[in-house]
């Protein structure tokens, strides 16, 4: 790619490069509000030199993302494909609900983590995002409220879309701080959440960045035969390994981690399973938000019986542990956990 994105820049570093350039730094602030706060993809209006205006021009991209298709399911949530500048596929998803609008950003497109059950996988890794482009699809659909006139604000972001987060932490990392900072977006840091497949050894570098975020991870299974046959990280970072980077993660956070489990019939949806579960959870400052197997198109993962997922939550609830069922969204559009893949012209990998 020619340029980097102008959004992938920290204040910091937009004020280095005003002021190496021979422009007043105090210009950052004005520029990324523009960006960010005005979500404007053009400098036309924006009261800065000329000679800056084309310095900005010449140098970094404004614009990331081609929007290439949308699709809205009947519940209301919205995917949107796009296209980076290097022609990759992307997409985001909206998931509104009275109070909230959340949205599940992409990190890569996508994913090199290979989940069994997860359509993303299939496409391989192309490369990951910049923190411009990861931002651009939050501005993206701030800007879709705008211009539908909805009163409505992303209120949560999610890094749950394509890739795996902490594979590509420093551009998360920036994302993160800039959703937080004041002078941008301003959103709490109880608001964004990363997850990942676990990566553990990059668990404790959130801490040590101080990227402000919670944290969930994708525990999926509770043993390590099941978990290695559905996520292919369980082979170089298991369990033990695991749960070792989440005590880490809670004795110094202070804060509770969501675990992240799939009900999928005769794996992880067995008394015995239910069983593991509670080891890890009841311990540890963990709640864990379960979700049924969406549609996928391996024949081997199928999704439990209402009476098969009662019983299992019965066996869990009863030892006190906490476990919500997340209704899947959006799965007629493919814009479920684990249905991201690249949707064009109607076809879905
Ligand atoms: S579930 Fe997440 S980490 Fe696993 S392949 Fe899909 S996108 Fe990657």
């Amino acid at each position: 790619m020619p340029f980097k994105d102008i959004k992938s820049l920290s204040r910091e570093e937009l004020r280095q490069f005003l002021s190496d350039n021979g422009h007043k730094p105090y210009r950052a602030d004005q520029i990324r509000v523009w960006l960010f706060c005005q979500m404007k993809q053009t400098y036309e209006g924006l009261n800065i030199p000329a000679e800056l205006c084309e310095l900005l021009e010449t140098n970094f991209r404004i614009k990331s993302l081609n929007e290439e298709t949308k699709m809205e399911s009947q519940d209301g949530t919205i995917k949107w494909l796009y296209k980076t500048a290097d022609g990759l596929p992307v997409e985001t998803v909206m998931i509104p609900t009275e109070t909230r609008a959340s949205v599940c950003v992409s990190t890569q497109s996508g994913c090199a983590m290979n989940c069994a059950f997860c359509r993303t996988a299939r496409m391989g890794l192309n490369r990951s995002l910049e923190s411009g482009e990861i931002l651009e699809q939050i501005i993206n659909v701030h800007r879709y409220f705008l211009e539908n006139a909805q009163e409505r604000k992303v209120t949560n972001v999610v890094f749950m879309g394509m890739g795996e987060p902490l594979m590509n932490l420093d551009a998360v990392h920036r994302a993160c701080v800039c959703l937080h900072d004041q002078k941008t977006f301003s959103m709490g840091k109880g608001r964004l959440t990363i997850s990942t497949s676990g990566v553990a050894p990059k668990i404790s570098e959130l801490l040590e960045r101080g990227t402000p975020c919670q944290l969930a991870v994708s525990l999926v299974a509770a043993d390590n035969e099941t978990r290695e046959s559905l996520m292919p990280i369980n082979k170089t970072w298991n369990l033990t390994e695991l749960l070792n980077a989440v005590d880490s993660y809670l004795a110094q956070s202070g804060e509770w981690v969501t675990l992240e489990y799939i009900l999928i019939k005769d794996k992880t949806c067995t008394e015995a399973a239910a069983q593991n579960l509670i080891r890890i959870v009841k311990p540890r400052r963990c709640k864990v938000n379960a979700i049924v197997l969406n549609n996928n198109e391996n024949p081997e993962l199928q999704a439990p019986s209402e009476q098969e997922i009662n019983e299992f939550l019965e066996i869990v609830r009863a030892k006190a542990v906490q476990i919500n069922i997340r209704n899947s969204r959006g799965c007629d559009i493919y814009a479920a956990c684990g249905q991201l893949a690249e949707a064009l012209n109607g076809r879905m990998l």
